[in-house]
């Protein structure tokens, strides 16, 4: 882990609609995330950890405040700039996969290449390199239907880091698993962290996957706390 911050947020205020109907998230939120650290995002529903998650993610705009990803600030950059940016540094992980249905696992984890200009044999390398560091090689001609959850999630998690993004957004990434399923899944996160140096921020309900980040954030009533965690 680098001490240099990967992830800068300063002074976020989120505010949902307007006047009467407005629903305030959070307010004056400050967070650092260091490069190469694997973080949890816990808290009460409601509480704002999607919404912070997708702020950082360029996928939510904040009310006020700023934030920056590997040194670059996103507030006030247009919706072609941010899409851009999205496809070099960030790959998401859902609880329910996203995966597109009609699509095999390979098709499936090849689509954020089709954003860069590479050749049909280069894209088959990434995607069977990305496959293989998760473990789902052997399903790669299969439809998402044919898969179980854990493999499911494997197929999102090689679509993730196909193009080889330093930072994943992971939003209850094993939320639809089963204990023994989640533990192969974090296993992989915490790899990914530890042997690549991927930044990850993850949103999680689970105090037992929590455990396996470096970190744990706790997010209630528009206030961010910090623990170490010592697991
Ligand atoms: P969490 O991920 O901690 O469960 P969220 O970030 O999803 O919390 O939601 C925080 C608050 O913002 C909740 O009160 C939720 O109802 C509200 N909220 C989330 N998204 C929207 C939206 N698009 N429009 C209006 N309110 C929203």
């Amino acid at each position: 882990m680098s001490d240099a911050p990967f992830i800068e947020v300063c002074a976020a205020r989120k505010v949902y609609g307007k006047g009467a109907r407005a629903i305030p998230v959070f307010d004056r939120l400050d967070l650092t995330v260091p490069g190469g650290a694997f973080m949890a995002l816990m808290g009460p529903s409601g509480s704002g950890k999607s919404t912070l998650l997708h702020a950082i993610g360029g996928l939510e705009q904040l009310t006020a405040g700023s934030i920056s990803v590997a040194g670059r600030q996103i507030v006030g950059k247009s919706e072609a700039q941010l899409a851009r940016w999205r496809a070099g540094t960030i790959g998401f992980i859902f609880q329910f996969y996203n995966l597109m249905p009609m699509l095999n696992a390979a098709a499936n984890i090849e689509l954020p290449l089709l954003l860069l200009s590479l050749s049909g044999n280069e894209r088959r390398r990434r995607v069977e390199a990305a496959a293989d560091l998760v473990g789902i090689s052997h399903r790669l001609r299969h439809r998402p239907r044919a898969l179980s959850g854990g493999e499911q999630q494997r197929v999102a998690i090689a679509r993730a880091i196909v193009s080889d993004p330093p930072l994943l957004l992971c939003d209850e990434p094993t939320g639809d698993l089963d204990r023994a399923t989640s533990t192969e899944v974090l296993e992989i996160l915490r790899a990914l962290s530890r042997d690549l140096g991927k930044t990850i921020l993850m949103v999680t309900h689970d105090p037992s996957a929590a455990d396996y980040a470096d970190q744990i954030l706790t997010l209630d009533k528009g206030r961010l706390d910090a623990s170490r965690n010592t697991a």
